[in-house]
């Protein structure tokens, strides 16, 4: 049972690892931003409500979210664990997700922290803006992202360091340097993906 969550500044490269710890673990990769992408491409009411929240650079409201991710997580694949990638991203949304878990008594083994330089990151999703054109990937909306990253998601990593789950990881170089580093990371707190 491996049940992960991946935090980071916006554009510290979530998204990719996610899939490849996800990978390494035959485990699911939750993302409530491909969700919300997903529901915005399909115009659905979800997709349609999320999306002005989304261009914005805001959070979209836990009236949306929270449901959205009890759901997944009650799925089939994610009974035996999963990674869960921006979410929780608030203090309410921390304290959604424990009840969630704790319902079953399932609480999260690991935390793991992709710390990245700021500039950087503004300069790594600016090339993403350029190759994969998302809606919310303009400059203003970058800079506006990083700072809501900084007031409401920033604060959460001390309350799951003070659980001691928090796995610090430097999130520049090359996606398999860094995805070997949360690797090992993760191995020697005995959450290697062959168990
Ligand atoms: P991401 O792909 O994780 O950067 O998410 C893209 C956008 O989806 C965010 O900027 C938010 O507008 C929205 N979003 C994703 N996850 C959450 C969440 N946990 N709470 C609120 N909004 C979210």
């Amino acid at each position: 049972m491996s049940r992960f969550l991946l935090i980071g500044p916006p554009g510290a490269g979530k998204g990719t690892q996610a899939t490849l710890l996800a990978q390494a673990y035959s485990i699911p990769a939750i993302s409530t931003g491909d969700i919300f992408r997903a529901n915005v491409k399909a115009e659905t009411p979800l997709g349609v409500e999320a999306k002005g929240f989304m261009d914005r650079g805001e959070y979209v409201p836990d009236s949306l979210t929270n449901d959205l991710v009890r759901d997944r997580l009650a799925q089939q694949d994610a009974l035996a664990g999963f990674l869960l990638d921006g979410y929780p991203r608030t203090r309410d949304q921390v304290l959604e997700l424990d009840d969630i878990l704790g319902s079953d008594n399932n609480e999260l083994d690991s935390v793991i922290l992709l710390k990245a330089d700021p500039d950087e990151l503004v300069r790594r999703l600016l090339n993403r803006a350029k190759e994969q054109g998302r809606a919310d990937d303009t400059e203003e909306v970058i800079r506006h992202r990083q700072t809501v990253y900084l007031d409401q998601t920033a604060p959460l990593i001390e309350i799951y360091s003070a659980r001691g789950i928090v796995v610090e990881i430097d999130g520049l170089g090359q996606v398999g340097e860094v995805t070997e580093r949360i690797l090992n990371a993760l191995t020697a707190r005995g959450l290697s993906p062959a168990i």
